[in-house]
Order: C-alpha cells, then sequence, then structure tokens
C-alpha cells in the first residue's frame, strides 16, 4: 500500500460500476494520487462539496443523478478539471460533454497509461496562473480578488467562478469590445473547447443577477463591451 505525498492531488472518481471504481480509486493511490470514489452524482456533490479535490474524472451513465446533471453542478461550484470517462462513443456526447464544461473525454475501454498521462496534462494546466489581483472598482461595481467579493450598486452579488472571471475580465478592459473568441481565450482558457453560444448564456447570466441595466453592452455579431457610468452620476443619484 503506498500512501500519498503530502500535497498530492486528490481526484473524485465518479464510478457506478463497483470493480472499476475500486480499481481507479487503487491506481490513482498507487500512483502517488489521493483518490476519493462516489458510486453516484449526489455522493460525488457531497464529496466535491467537502473535499474541493483538484481533479475529476466523472461516468456518464449513473443511477439518480446522472453525469451530464453532475458536471453541470460541479461546472457552477469550480473551475476544477474534469474528464470524462464513459462507455459512449459517439460524437454528439463528446462535443455535448465539452460544451458542458468538461476538459477531456475518454471512451471505455480506456489504458491506464493514457488516463494517468491525461490526467497530469489536467491538473498541470488547472495550476492557478498569476492574475490582476489589484482591486476594481466603478461607480456601481467593486471586485475584491482576494475575497472574491462582488457587489454592484451597493448589493453583493453571488457569482459562480467563471461568472466572475467573465465579469472581472469584462471589467478590467473598460470600454474595449472584446470579441467572442477573446473572451473564450481569456475567461475559458481554451477558444476551441467549448461554444461560442456559452459566452452569450454567461452574459446572460451576469445581466440576470446583477440586474438589467448592468453596462455590458453587446456589440451585434462581434461581441461584448464594459462602460462603466461616470461617476459624477452616481454622486448625482445619491445627492
Ligand atoms: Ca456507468
Amino acid at each position: 500500500m503506498t500512501h500519498p505525498e503530502p500535497h498530492a492531488a486528490t481526484v473524485l472518481v465518479v464510478e457506478d460500476e463497483p470493480d472499476i471504481g475500486a480499481l481507479l480509486g487503487d491506481l490513482l493511490e498507487s500512483r502517488g494520487y489521493r483518490a476519493l470514489v462516489a458510486d453516484d452524482g449526489r455522493a460525488a456533490l457531497r464529496l466535491f462539496h467537502e473535499r474541493r479535490p483538484d481533479l475529476v474524472v466523472l461516468d456518464l451513465g449513473l443511477p439518480g443523478m446522472d453525469g451530464w446533471e453532475t458536471l453541470h453542478r460541479i461546472r457552477d461550484l469550480s473551475d476544477a478539471p474534469v474528464l470524462i470517462l464513459t462507455a459512449r462513443a459517439a460524437e454528439e456526447d463528446k462535443v455535448r460533454a465539452l460544451h458542458g464544461g468538461a476538459d477531456d473525454y475518454m471512451v471505455k475501454p480506456f489504458g491506464y497509461e493514457e488516463l494517468f498521462a491525461r490526467l497530469a496534462v489536467l491538473l498541470r494546466r488547472s495550476r492557478p496562473v498569476a492574475r490582476d489581483e489589484s482591486r476594481y472598482e466603478d461607480a456601481d461595481l467593486v471586485i475584491d480578488p482576494v475575497s472574491r467579493e462582488v457587489t454592484y450598486q451597493g448589493r453583493r452579488v453571488e457569482l459562480t467562478p467563471l461568472e466572475y472571471r467573465l465579469l472581472t475580465t469584462l471589467a478590467r478592459h473598460p470600454r474595449k469590445v472584446l470579441s467572442r473568441e477573446q473572451l473564450l481565450e481569456l475567461v475559458w482558457d481554451d477558444p476551441y473547447a467549448v461554444s461560442r453560444d456559452v459566452v452569450r448564456i454567461y452574459i446572460g447570466y451576469l445581466r440576470r443577477k446583477l440586474g438589467a441595466d448592468v453596462p455590458i453592452e453587446t456589440v451585434r455579431g462581434f461581441g461584448y463591451c464594459y462602460r462603466p457610468r461616470h461617476r459624477a452620476a452616481v454622486t448625482a443619484r445619491t445627492s
């Protein structure tokens, strides 16, 4: 029995076949990872909340909450990489998974060496990169990168990690039009892995959470622009 290193990455395996789940857990630990195994989506989300794994290996065919729903819920909580490991080999399933926020996709039966090589790539890519850590503030919007708190017109707004990154990226390029491709690159880190529609969908989430008057403009056929209101406008309104 090999013990994981103190700073070993924690991998959550979501797999309803007990033999495959146990095998993956043992293999991961033999390679120095910490392994958690869940046999359905609800158990996976509970473990995800409690243990904040660095990476998730997710089966699609699960009893109860299926892999699609589990992927969706994980994506709303975190940017942790998700590798789909499934018997489903259809291109439409792969595309749907990548559009849904999965980072990689492997079809069973699978080679262990390939799986571990892909896990290593995902972990390497997900290491935090240096981002602008200064506080952002305009007349309406305050973003505190240390606490990750967002306040809009004096009201605290709860954002998912992706929504937070999208808003921060727009606000840090005020009055500049960012194309969907630029946003995919800057926010999703990968212009090819997700559908362009995902930008429109997440802009919609931001407008819903911050309010319809949030100064994010749609530049038709091109992209989006954050146009902060002049500070004088606030002084006039509050005096
Ligand atoms: Ca299954």
